[in-house]
């Protein structure tokens, strides 16, 4: 079996995706999500210009081989962009790989570790009762596990807490230029510690409760953080400082038994490796598409098994359907899986890109369709074109910019 095409899909059915289609020369199709969200055309240059002429004729069954050239032969290796250029081709070489073996792929990654995947939702809200509610909503939908972001006094938008404009509407966090948030570290400390004790009285002692701290804090701030959110044990804090000094985790663990999660803007494993030999955290966090796919992610959840860390893969809504597909098929088969994020997608989305996997009671399932099990509809994404957008910046009142 050849490759005998590559092309490279961009479409925006309300935000940006950038999707890898190869076919063989026996008709198969595999689907890979290069989607980097604020800076999609950059691996669309990458991938259509410097990647897609060296597959044209390559054995699609050999993707370890593949994923090696791509890595090794580039030179400049690592970065969000050319990882998730390689990512691309790699889940796209195990969707055709699996179709031809006529097995869902989490089949050809061991099989199924359990029956069904548990997942996290996001709450958030301007004020308590209004993150009170959107938990609530939360469990209406079936989720077994919520992640809270609530505002902060004094602060006009926060990380998580979904911006509303005078009517009421949703404001999208991805704007043609970068939207400009406020940011008060002190305000933020003294705030969610109530906010946990708030969603604890409401909800109990058992509710899994997460929080996105989004890299903003010190190590000495974080670990203030995780004293004071001891006594609401929650289920993780989740890149608590900044993803580029991993020696911060150090003091943070040192000071706090609330379990950390990293690693969502992490490309490869040598991000991790201090944090993982020295057992700095609990869950590590990276996509599939930002990772470099589902090889070198397989790699990692085994190096992290070693340490009795877990996998939560990041799923926010700008990892399209294949990316989540992916996700779902490797949670089920690895043996150290602890959660995955998941928000779904708009319905226009979950058209483009139509799923196997399945989400009932909380809880995802790949399906048994052969390959990943996603369909691009190709004229419905061209009916959406690439929209320019950005993620927001954050500043401080003095106009500092701060982490986002
Ligand atoms: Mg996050």
């Amino acid at each position: 079996m050849k490759i005998v095409d590559a092309k490279v899909v961009v479409t925006s059915p309300g935000r940006n995706f950038v999707t890898l289609k190869l076919t063989t020369d026996e008709g198969l199709t595999g689907l890979g999500d290069a989607t980097l969200n604020g800076r999609e055309l950059a691996v669309v240059s990458y991938l259509a210009d410097h990647v897609v002429p060296l597959l044209i004729g390559l054995d699609p069954h050999r993707v370890e081989d593949t994923w090696q050239s791509l890595y090794r032969g580039a030179y400049w290796r690592r970065g969000p962009v050319t990882m998730a250029a390689i990512a691309a081709v790699d889940v796209a070489l195990w969707d055709i790989k699996a179709k031809a073996a006529g097995l869902p792929l989490y089949q050809l990654l061991g099989g199924a570790s359990r029956e069904r995947v548990g997942t996290y939702g996001h709450a958030g809200g301007r004020d308590i009762p209004e993150l009170l509610d959107s938990v609530r909503a939360r469990l209406a939908e079936g989720y077994p596990a919520v992640r809270v972001q609530s505002g902060i006094p004094g602060l006009k938008a926060v990380y998580g807490v979904v911006d509303t404009d005078d009517t009421g509407a949703p404001v999208l966090h991805q704007q043609a230029r970068p939207l400009v948030e406020d940011w008060d570290t002190a305000a933020y400390l003294r705030h969610v510690p109530a906010v946990f004790e708030a969603v604890r009285a409401e909800f109990g002692a058992e509710l899994p409760l997460l929080h996105d701290v989004h890299h903003r804090l010190t190590p000495i701030q974080a670990a203030r953080l995780g004293k004071d959110l001891e006594p609401y044990r929650p289920f993780w804090l989740e890149d608590c400082t900044p993803a580029e000094n991993q020696e911060a985790l150090r003091l943070v663990r040192r000071s706090t038994t609330t379990p950390l999660a990293v690693g969502e803007v992490f490309n490869t494993v040598y991000d991790y490796q201090a944090l993982i030999t020295e057992q700095l955290i609990d869950y590590v966090r990276s996509a599939v598409t930002h990772f470099g796919g589902v090889t070198p992610l397989r790699k990692l959840f085994d190096f992290a098994a070693q340490y009795q860390i877990r996998s939560a893969i990041h799923g926010p809504e700008d990892i399209s359907p294949v990316g989540m597909a992916a996700a779902v098929h490797l949670d089920l088969a690895v043996h150290n899986f602890g959660i995955q994020e998941y928000s779904g997608h708009t319905p226009l989305t979950e058209a483009v890109f139509r799923h196997a996997y399945t989400f009932t009671d909380g809880h995802l399932h790949p399906g048994e369709t052969p390959g990943i099990g996603v369909e691009l509809d190709e004229e419905l994404a061209a009916a959406h074109p690439y929209e320019a957008a950005y993620l927001p910046v954050n500043r401080l009142h003095d106009g500092t910019v701060h982490d986002w």
